[in-house]
């Protein structure tokens, strides 16, 4: 899905699930809900994330094709533990829920992800097309979401 979407439903799991984290240090953990939605898509070319990047999203890209390594689960567990092993437990969470919300989204539509990516090319896809109409109904969902929890 777009960016906007990608980081709208970030938005919205962290404002359900932001409590789970230890308290003080709200910003921080926001952030990192944040740019896990939109890490994945580093292995694309044409995202945003990917086009903040620099270097790194262009040698990302010459390494990978869009939607596999970088939309695995497989990776993103390997990911995880390998980050909580240096960094704080939550810290490695708050990065991996934006993950979950990512991979959500992706695979909602029509191009789908393989989750199990490299060991099996099963992909989990739905009807949206990306940045078409459904999408953009999703989109004006997750404001209305949004704006309803923060009340
Ligand atoms: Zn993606």
């Amino acid at each position: 899905m777009l960016f906007h979407t990608h980081i709208l439903l970030g938005i919205l799991f962290f404002l359900l699930l932001g409590r789970l984290f230890p308290p003080g240090h709200d910003l921080l953990f926001f952030l990192l809900v944040l740019l896990g939605s939109v890490l994945p898509d580093l292995d694309s070319q044409y995202s945003q994330i990917n086009q903040w990047s620099g270097v790194i999203g262009k040698i990302i890209t010459f390494f990978t094709k869009h939607r596999g390594l970088l939309h695995s689960f497989f990776f993103h567990s390997f990911l995880f533990f390998l980050i909580s092993f240096f960094f704080p437990f939550s810290y490695a969470s708050a990065l991996f829920l934006g993950y979950l919300a990512h991979i959500l989204a992706d695979g909602l539509t029509v191009q789908g992800v393989q989750l199990f990516y490299p060991f099996s090319s099963y992909k989990t896809r739905g009807p949206v097309r990306v940045g078409g109409l459904m999408e953009e109904i999703i989109l004006l969902v997750l404001v209305f979401l949004i704006i309803e929890s923060l009340f």
